[in-house]
């Protein structure tokens, strides 16, 4: 009891040892799946029960109950809010995951999807009445050109690592072009490229021989011109820049020049565009290939596996191979689709996608670009990389950048500063209870317990501050030992996962016997 006759609260409970009775945390709601909390009785929909009505179905009539969960309306709008409120978004807080681009994503973007005209028309509609959208595409494709100083593009392919299979197809078509599609078969890739170039690589046929990084974190120089030596198999180079370590590789030029000199082309993965807009133009740098990942540089929310739109620029000498369909506006100023692999488009590589790509990005995108106008985008690129750099400037003190000098976009730390048996995990999950969704762990492989911090431009100074603070406190922690860090996560619903086992062994199917076995573990 304390002077009001009130009982005192005890104030020493750890969080982590509160269980709860309804699975809630606080204001964080515990939710069951759909099958744990719907009946088949239930439903959303209130229809009188017919009377007297004979069965239409002709004897085909389902004799076993189908299984699906019914919901009244209140609980399946209560479940899928619970949901949300279970996913961290960039719209939720700092989002700081390198290598993927969390961008803010402006509801202006939305609106202008959702416009009648953009949002209802359909791909397979009479070209006379959608010259609009096309013309959309038409005008996206000019400013993607004029960023980078290409003078092709392919807007279809829907992802990055889709604009990478566009590239290496296209590389793979003049090769075959050339007469040396069966000789050139080795891609250079660096060691520190993200896990899709090689992946695209081998998938289009490939061997992968892969370049060591040097100390600074960029490919290493005299290791690649040994690559080059014996030159008549090697059909090209994917380099990323900047590359996976958030830095800008500084031996472009040079490296076009070898790998054109020894025959083969230059793919770029653009994917880190974010940091040079407006700065750098790729088609300078001599590159002949490289996606843009719409839905890391012309904003578009994403994660959680979509949407995503990997429009490809191309030099000169591939241009030839793009992939239909592309649009094409006649002298009369009609757009029109070439579709076919004949007549304009004789030696396209073919087709990659059913319809013309993602038409809801391409408008988002263009709203972005439309609205930041030329200096805008420049600036956002510089805000970046100034951002990023704050961030490693205020945590270079107590956590360890893993090379020197600036970075780009992102910030890369290794985990040398932390004390015997304190890893980077422990440092992502102790974030978790800060209310942060954790940085990149473990990537870029070169880097011993990297962590890679990338905070979207938009973030103000005192985001950032909040952020860091919280950071600095958890390595000050991981650097004396603490360690309590291990059993972090203590204030999510969910603490420590087997993710091992979740990769591997995912529960996609919900089976009445074993959730509660599941559920469990
Ligand atoms: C994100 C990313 C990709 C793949 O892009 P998706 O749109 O996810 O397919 C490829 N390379 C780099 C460097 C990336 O950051």
């Amino acid at each position: 009891m304390n002077s009001t006759g009130r009982p005192t609260a005890p104030t020493s409970v750890s969080a982590a040892a509160i269980e709860t009775i309804s699975g809630s945390r606080g204001l964080l709601q515990h939710e069951d799946l759909l099958f744990e909390i719907g009946t088949p009785e239930t439903t959303g929909v209130d229809l009188p029960k017919p009377k007297g009505l004979k069965s239409r179905l002709g004897g085909v009539a389902r004799k076993v109950d189908t299984g699906l969960a019914g919901l009244s309306e209140p609980q399946a709008v209560r479940h899928y809010m619970r949901l949300s409120q279970k996913n961290y978004a960039i719209d939720l807080g700092l989002f700081p995951l390198g290598s993927c681009t969390m961008k803010h994503n402006p509801r202006l973007n939305e609106k202008m999807a959702r416009l009648p005209g953009f949002g209802d028309i359909h791909p397979l509609q009479p070209q006379a009445t959608v010259q609009g959208a096309l013309q959309l595409i038409d005008e996206l494709a000019t400013w993607l050109k004029t960023l980078t100083n290409m003078p092709s593009v392919a807007m279809s392919p829907k992802a990055g690592a889709h604009g990478e299979l566009c590239g290496l197809l296209a590389i793979r078509q003049a090769l075959i072009a050339r007469g040396e599609g069966d000789v050139r078969k080795r891609m250079l890739v660096p060691e520190s490229a993200h896990g899709t170039n090689p992946a695209t690589a081998a998938q289009c046929g490939f061997t992968v021989d892969e370049i060591k990084a040097n100390k600074r974190g960029r490919v290493d120089m005299a290791d690649l011109k040994a690559k080059l030596e014996k030159s008549e198999d090697v059909a090209g180079i994917m380099l990323t820049n900047p590359n996976t370590c958030g830095l800008f590789e500084t031996d472009i030029r040079e490296i076009a020049d070898l790998i054109h000199k020894a025959g083969g082309y230059f793919y770029c993965d653009g994917a880190n565009f974010n940091a040079i807009v407006g700065r750098v133009r790729p088609g300078d740098l001599g590159v002949d290939a490289m996606h843009i990942n719409l839905h890391k540089t012309f904003s578009t929310p994403h994660g959680g596996g979509g949407p995503g739109s990997g429009p490809t620029v191309f030099s000169d000498a591939l241009a030839p191979y793009v992939p239909v369909p592309f649009v094409t506006k006649d002298d009369d100023g009609i757009y029109r689709l070439v579709e076919q692999v004949d007549g304009e488009a004789s030696e396209s590589f073919g087709r990659m996608v059913a319809f013309h790509g993602q038409m809801g990005m391409f408008v988002r995108a263009l709203a972005y670009i439309l609205s930041h106008g030329a200096d805008g985008l420049k600036q956002a690129a510089e805000d970046a990389v100034l951002n990023a750099n704050y961030i490693q400037a205020r945590l270079k003190h107590v956590m360890s950048p893993a090379f020197d000098g600036y970075c780009m976009h992102e910030a890369l730390f290794s985990d040398a500063f932390t004390a015997d048996g304190i890893e980077t995990i422990d440092i992502a999950k102790a974030l978790i209870d800060e209310g942060y969704h954790p940085m990149t762990m473990y990537f870029p492989l070169v880097v011993h317990g990297a962590m890679l911090i990338e905070p979207t431009e938009t973030e103000s100074k005192a985001e950032l501050d909040r952020f860091c603070d919280a950071l600095e406190s958890i390595a000050r922690r991981a650097a004396q030992g603490d360690d309590t860090l291990k059993g972090a996560p203590y204030l999510a619903p969910m603490r420590r996962l087997d993710e091992t086992r979740a990769a591997r062994k995912p529960v996609l199917k919900w089976t009445a016997e074993d959730t509660s076995k599941v559920a469990a573990e």
